[in-house]
């Protein structure tokens, strides 16, 4: 039988509905919650994401503003930008759309941001204080997936989680999540040995490394909980093939359009798993529902004394 499906979109629609009744009881104390976009150059794939960004803010009502500097903008120029949005009072969150173009310094731009406006976690402060499990606004990613266990009811205290990934924005923070939820954690990362049965001894399993359907069925526990961070493109039609055997509906999509986004855990493992979040539609929804919720909370926690 398919395992449980964690479905982001659905978790989704419920944050939303929470945020949508905060946002106004917020607004009745003078503070409506906003978040400033910083969209450098002319990226597609960038601008999709921001306007997707600034969407949701004006479905929950909340202010945004886009800033959109020249592509060959100064590490300067940024600088000041962030500067003032650091200054101005509306602006609850600053986000700095990703990559940056090589001329600018990424490190010192995204360390400018006031770390009360960093909806996306990022800055060492607020890594520091999620490390000593202090509040403070987390990486989106990562905290959505605690959303989807926590949602799903999926049992954490006392579990063997296992995180595939150790970088700055997803396994490492997701690691620290899931410690301080009382989760025995074992993080691996491209030298792990033995790695399957690493994997085969995980009740929680979280795979955020970047690799097409990477992680085999038979590694799963049977039962287990999947979170599948990856976000693929695969073009290769054998590769695709291989991939969705088992999902004949996808491998027409696949030969309609002539790609495919693929999780980092193998489509099959839905049949071992417990329950698995899908690719896409699984930690996707969550990342832009995260940083909707953490302007919220920036909000709350710089304009509301008592937080
Ligand atoms: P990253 O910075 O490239 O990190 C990948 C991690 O995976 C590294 O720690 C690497 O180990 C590890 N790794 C690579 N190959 C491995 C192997 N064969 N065995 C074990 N570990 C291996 O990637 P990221 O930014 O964390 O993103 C990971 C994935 O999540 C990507 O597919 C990305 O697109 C996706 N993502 C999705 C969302 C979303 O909203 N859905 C958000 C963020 C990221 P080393 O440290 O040893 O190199």
């Amino acid at each position: 039988m398919p395992g449980q499906i964690l479905d982001g979109s659905k978790i989704r629609e419920q944050i939303f509905a929470e945020l949508k009744q905060e946002i106004p009881r917020l607004a009745a104390q003078g503070v409506r919650p906003g978040l400033a976009a910083v969209l450098v150059g002319e990226n597609p794939a960038s601008q999709l994401y921001v306007k997707s960004k600034i969407a949701a803010c004006e479905e929950l009502g909340m202010a945004s503003w886009m800033h959109t500097p020249p592509a060959d903008a100064s590490t300067d120029h940024m600088l000041q930008l962030v500067r003032d949005l650091n200054r101005d009072d509306k602006v609850d969150g600053i986000l700095i759309q990703l990559p940056l173009p090589s001329q600018i310094n990424s490190k010192w731009v995204l360390e400018a941001v006031a770390p009360a406006k960093d909806v996306d976690g990022f800055h060492p402060v607020n890594m520091g204080m999620l490390v000593s499990n202090r509040p403070g606004l987390v990486a989106c990613t990562p905290a959505g997936c605690m959303e989807l266990l926590r949602r799903y009811n999926i049992p954490i205290e006392g579990a063997n989680a296992v995180v595939l990934g150790r970088s700055d924005i997803v396994g490492k923070p997701m690691a620290l999540l899931l410690m301080h939820a009382n989760a025995t954690v074992t993080i691996c990362h491209s030298k792990t040995r033995d790695l399957p049965d690493v994997v085969r001894r995980a009740d929680i399993l979280v795979a955020a490394m970047g690799k097409a359907g990477f992680v085999q069925p038979d590694w799963i526990r049977p039962g287990a909980a999947v979170i599948d961070v990856g976000t693929n493109k695969v073009t290769d039609a054998a590769e695709a093939e291989q991939l969705l055997r088992n999902f004949p509906q996808r491998l027409e999509k696949f030969r309609a359009k002539g790609n495919v986004l693929i999780g980092d855990v193998h489509p099959d493992a839905l049949f071992t798993a417990g329950a698995l979040s899908p690719v896409p539609g699984g930690v996707g929804p969550m990342t832009i529902t995260m940083l909707m919720s953490n302007t919220v909370k920036a909000a709350r926690l710089r304009r509301l004394q008592h937080g």
